[in-house]
Protein backbone atom coordinates (compact mmCIF):
# COMPACT_ATOMS: atom_id res chain seq x y z
CA UNK A 1 0.00 0.00 0.00
CA UNK A 2 1.35 3.62 -0.59
CA UNK A 3 1.80 5.82 2.18
CA UNK A 4 0.88 9.57 2.02
CA UNK A 5 4.06 10.62 2.35
CA UNK A 6 4.68 9.08 -1.13
CA UNK A 7 2.09 9.85 -2.62
CA UNK A 8 2.83 13.66 -2.45
CA UNK A 9 6.43 13.38 -3.51
CA UNK A 10 4.98 11.48 -6.13
CA UNK A 11 2.67 14.38 -7.00
CA UNK A 12 5.24 16.23 -6.39
CA UNK A 13 7.35 14.44 -9.26
CA UNK A 14 4.67 14.47 -11.91
CA UNK A 15 4.61 18.68 -11.59
CA UNK A 16 7.82 18.85 -11.69
CA UNK A 17 7.78 16.65 -15.44
CA UNK A 18 4.85 18.22 -16.55
CA UNK A 19 6.82 21.77 -16.23
CA UNK A 20 9.89 20.57 -17.61
CA UNK A 21 7.94 18.88 -20.76
CA UNK A 22 6.08 22.06 -20.86
CA UNK A 23 9.24 24.36 -21.39
CA UNK A 24 10.48 22.17 -23.85
CA UNK A 25 7.53 22.64 -25.87
CA UNK A 26 7.64 26.29 -25.41
CA UNK A 27 11.79 26.18 -26.34
CA UNK A 28 10.93 24.44 -29.77
CA UNK A 29 7.91 26.70 -30.18
CA UNK A 30 10.59 29.76 -29.71
CA UNK A 31 12.90 28.29 -32.30
CA UNK A 32 10.18 27.58 -34.95
CA UNK A 33 9.79 31.45 -35.08
CA UNK A 34 13.32 32.21 -35.36
CA UNK A 35 13.84 29.86 -38.18
CA UNK A 36 10.42 31.07 -39.73
CA UNK A 37 12.10 34.93 -39.02
CA UNK A 38 15.83 33.72 -40.55
CA UNK A 39 13.66 32.46 -43.97
CA UNK A 40 11.59 35.63 -44.32
CA UNK A 41 14.82 37.63 -43.87
CA UNK A 42 16.72 35.46 -46.32
CA UNK A 43 13.90 35.52 -48.90
CA UNK A 44 14.02 39.56 -49.05
CA UNK A 45 17.44 39.69 -49.43
CA UNK A 46 17.72 37.69 -52.62
CA UNK A 47 16.88 39.87 -55.91
CA UNK A 48 15.31 39.04 -59.06
CA UNK A 49 15.57 41.37 -61.61
CA UNK A 50 14.57 40.19 -64.55
CA UNK A 51 11.21 37.88 -63.94
CA UNK A 52 9.32 40.84 -66.18
CA UNK A 53 8.82 40.26 -69.74
CA UNK A 54 9.28 43.75 -71.57
CA UNK A 55 7.38 45.92 -71.54
CA UNK A 56 4.74 44.42 -69.14
CA UNK A 57 4.27 47.64 -66.36
CA UNK A 58 5.84 49.20 -63.88
CA UNK A 59 7.23 46.99 -61.43
CA UNK A 60 11.05 46.56 -62.21
CA UNK A 61 12.03 44.05 -58.94
CA UNK A 62 10.22 41.03 -57.60
CA UNK A 63 11.41 39.30 -54.97
CA UNK A 64 10.43 35.71 -55.16
CA UNK A 65 7.20 34.54 -53.22
CA UNK A 66 7.77 31.56 -50.84
CA UNK A 67 4.44 29.74 -49.68
CA UNK A 68 4.51 26.07 -48.53
CA UNK A 69 2.97 23.85 -50.94
CA UNK A 70 3.19 26.68 -53.35
CA UNK A 71 6.31 26.96 -56.28
CA UNK A 72 6.75 29.73 -58.06
CA UNK A 73 7.71 29.53 -61.95
CA UNK A 74 9.91 31.89 -63.19
CA UNK A 75 12.53 33.02 -66.24
CA UNK A 76 15.18 31.44 -63.82
CA UNK A 77 13.47 28.55 -64.10
CA UNK A 78 14.08 28.63 -67.95
CA UNK A 79 10.20 29.56 -68.65
CA UNK A 80 9.30 32.48 -70.81
CA UNK A 81 6.63 34.69 -68.34
CA UNK A 82 3.99 37.22 -69.66
CA UNK A 83 1.06 36.93 -67.09
CA UNK A 84 -0.98 39.03 -69.41
CA UNK A 85 -3.60 39.89 -66.79
CA UNK A 86 -0.67 41.59 -64.95
CA UNK A 87 -0.71 44.24 -68.27
CA UNK A 88 -3.62 45.44 -69.88
CA UNK A 89 -2.86 43.55 -72.95
CA UNK A 90 -5.87 40.91 -72.47
CA UNK A 91 -9.20 41.18 -73.24
CA UNK A 92 -10.81 43.19 -70.44
CA UNK A 93 -8.12 45.90 -71.51
CA UNK A 94 -7.44 46.51 -68.31
CA UNK A 95 -4.62 45.68 -65.72
CA UNK A 96 -6.17 43.08 -63.60
CA UNK A 97 -3.16 41.76 -61.73
CA UNK A 98 -0.90 44.15 -59.65
CA UNK A 99 1.92 42.14 -60.66
CA UNK A 100 3.17 39.43 -63.10
CA UNK A 101 3.27 36.00 -60.58
CA UNK A 102 3.54 32.20 -61.98
CA UNK A 103 2.55 30.37 -59.25
CA UNK A 104 1.15 26.84 -58.82
CA UNK A 105 0.84 23.45 -56.45
CA UNK A 106 4.25 22.58 -56.25
CA UNK A 107 3.22 18.88 -57.61
CA UNK A 108 2.06 20.60 -60.60
CA UNK A 109 5.17 23.31 -60.62
CA UNK A 110 7.47 20.20 -60.98
CA UNK A 111 6.26 18.23 -63.67
CA UNK A 112 5.85 21.70 -66.00
CA UNK A 113 9.47 22.03 -64.76
CA UNK A 114 10.73 18.45 -65.97
CA UNK A 115 8.71 19.47 -69.31
CA UNK A 116 9.87 22.24 -70.22
CA UNK A 117 13.53 21.02 -69.75
CA UNK A 118 12.98 18.19 -71.82
CA UNK A 119 11.54 20.91 -74.17
CA UNK A 120 14.42 22.80 -74.29
CA UNK A 121 17.24 20.01 -74.44
CA UNK A 122 15.28 18.11 -77.32
CA UNK A 123 13.20 20.80 -79.47
CA UNK A 124 15.04 24.15 -78.54
CA UNK A 125 11.54 25.23 -77.58
CA UNK A 126 10.91 26.86 -74.32
CA UNK A 127 7.01 27.32 -72.05
CA UNK A 128 5.72 30.61 -72.85
CA UNK A 129 3.84 31.37 -69.14
CA UNK A 130 0.39 33.26 -69.76
CA UNK A 131 -1.45 32.30 -66.19
CA UNK A 132 -1.15 30.31 -63.25
CA UNK A 133 -2.88 30.50 -60.32
CA UNK A 134 -5.65 32.91 -59.62
CA UNK A 135 -5.97 34.30 -56.49
CA UNK A 136 -9.89 35.04 -55.78
CA UNK A 137 -9.70 38.56 -55.08
CA UNK A 138 -8.30 39.26 -59.02
CA UNK A 139 -11.02 36.83 -60.03
CA UNK A 140 -13.21 39.14 -58.75
CA UNK A 141 -11.81 41.95 -60.51
CA UNK A 142 -12.42 39.67 -63.59
CA UNK A 143 -16.04 39.29 -62.61
CA UNK A 144 -16.33 42.93 -62.07
CA UNK A 145 -15.05 43.92 -65.44
CA UNK A 146 -16.97 41.20 -67.88
CA UNK A 147 -19.56 39.79 -65.37
CA UNK A 148 -20.49 36.81 -68.04
CA UNK A 149 -20.41 33.41 -67.05
CA UNK A 150 -19.26 32.35 -70.69
CA UNK A 151 -15.73 34.37 -71.03
CA UNK A 152 -15.24 34.71 -66.90
CA UNK A 153 -15.43 31.94 -64.06
CA UNK A 154 -17.76 33.64 -60.92
CA UNK A 155 -15.79 33.90 -58.39
CA UNK A 156 -17.97 31.92 -56.36
CA UNK A 157 -17.82 29.22 -58.48
CA UNK A 158 -13.53 29.09 -59.04
CA UNK A 159 -11.89 27.27 -61.45
CA UNK A 160 -8.74 25.32 -61.37
CA UNK A 161 -6.47 27.96 -61.61
CA UNK A 162 -8.09 29.34 -58.50
CA UNK A 163 -6.97 25.93 -57.12
CA UNK A 164 -3.42 26.30 -58.37
CA UNK A 165 -3.71 23.86 -61.01
CA UNK A 166 -4.47 25.29 -64.23
CA UNK A 167 -2.07 27.28 -66.63
CA UNK A 168 -2.47 29.12 -69.59
CA UNK A 169 0.49 28.60 -71.91
CA UNK A 170 2.33 28.58 -75.77
CA UNK A 171 5.35 27.50 -76.79
CA UNK A 172 8.22 29.85 -77.88
CA UNK A 173 11.16 29.17 -80.08
CA UNK A 174 14.85 29.92 -79.16
CA UNK A 175 14.74 33.50 -80.12
CA UNK A 176 11.60 34.03 -78.14
CA UNK A 177 8.76 33.95 -80.80
CA UNK A 178 5.35 32.50 -79.80
CA UNK A 179 4.32 29.34 -82.24
CA UNK A 180 2.06 30.03 -84.52
CA UNK A 181 -1.01 28.54 -82.69
CA UNK A 182 -3.88 29.96 -85.01
CA UNK A 183 -5.69 33.34 -82.99
CA UNK A 184 -4.07 34.67 -79.52
CA UNK A 185 -3.99 33.49 -76.04
CA UNK A 186 -7.66 34.29 -74.39
CA UNK A 187 -9.14 34.21 -78.18
CA UNK A 188 -12.82 33.96 -77.84
CA UNK A 189 -14.27 32.48 -80.61
CA UNK A 190 -14.31 29.07 -82.61
CA UNK A 191 -10.88 29.13 -84.06
CA UNK A 192 -9.64 29.15 -80.56
CA UNK A 193 -11.28 25.80 -80.00
CA UNK A 194 -8.58 22.56 -79.83
CA UNK A 195 -10.70 20.66 -82.70
CA UNK A 196 -11.00 23.74 -84.99
CA UNK A 197 -10.34 22.00 -88.50
CA UNK A 198 -9.77 25.56 -90.17
CA UNK A 199 -6.50 26.65 -89.77
CA UNK A 200 -3.06 24.94 -91.71
CA UNK A 201 -1.67 21.60 -91.10
CA UNK A 202 1.42 23.13 -89.43
CA UNK A 203 -0.78 24.65 -87.02
CA UNK A 204 -3.08 21.85 -86.20
CA UNK A 205 0.49 20.13 -85.95
CA UNK A 206 1.26 22.44 -83.51
CA UNK A 207 -1.30 22.13 -81.19
CA UNK A 208 -1.30 18.20 -81.29
CA UNK A 209 2.42 18.47 -80.09
CA UNK A 210 1.89 21.08 -77.32
CA UNK A 211 -0.91 18.64 -76.50
CA UNK A 212 0.61 15.73 -76.93
CA UNK A 213 3.37 16.50 -74.39
CA UNK A 214 1.49 18.12 -71.92
CA UNK A 215 -0.78 14.52 -71.60
CA UNK A 216 2.76 13.20 -71.34
CA UNK A 217 3.60 15.04 -67.88
CA UNK A 218 -0.19 14.70 -66.82
CA UNK A 219 -1.80 17.95 -67.75
CA UNK A 220 -5.30 17.64 -69.40
CA UNK A 221 -6.45 20.37 -71.99
CA UNK A 222 -9.99 21.65 -72.87
CA UNK A 223 -11.48 21.60 -75.95
CA UNK A 224 -12.15 25.46 -76.90
CA UNK A 225 -9.42 27.08 -75.59
CA UNK A 226 -5.77 25.35 -77.19
CA UNK A 227 -3.79 26.98 -74.55
CA UNK A 228 -5.04 25.40 -70.77
CA UNK A 229 -3.83 22.89 -69.36
CA UNK A 230 -5.36 21.18 -66.04
CA UNK A 231 -2.80 19.04 -64.07
CA UNK A 232 -4.27 15.82 -63.46
CA UNK A 233 -8.02 15.37 -61.59
CA UNK A 234 -6.70 16.15 -58.31
CA UNK A 235 -8.63 17.49 -55.92
CA UNK A 236 -6.63 20.89 -54.60
CA UNK A 237 -9.21 23.37 -52.08
CA UNK A 238 -9.75 26.29 -53.86
CA UNK A 239 -6.93 28.89 -52.77
CA UNK A 240 -7.57 32.42 -51.81
CA UNK A 241 -4.65 34.37 -50.90
CA UNK A 242 -3.07 36.88 -53.02
CA UNK A 243 0.94 37.48 -53.52
CA UNK A 244 2.59 40.28 -52.36
CA UNK A 245 4.57 42.89 -54.88
CA UNK A 246 7.45 43.89 -53.61
CA UNK A 247 8.78 47.23 -55.02
ZN1 LIG B 1 -6.87 28.87 -68.28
Amino acid sequence: MIKRKEIFYLSILFIAISLAFQSCKLDVKKVQDRLEKVNESASTQQTEDSIIPKGTNAFKKLLPYRKEGWTELTIKDGFAVDIRYATKNNFTNSQIYDCPRCLLRDDVAASLNLLNQHLIQKYNLRIKLFDCYRPKAYQQRLWDKVPDPSYVTPPAKGSMHTRGMAVDLTLVDSLGNELDMGTEYDFFGKEAHYDYTGHDAKIIERRQFLRKKMKEYGFEGIRTEWWHFSFGSGGYDLATFTWTCER
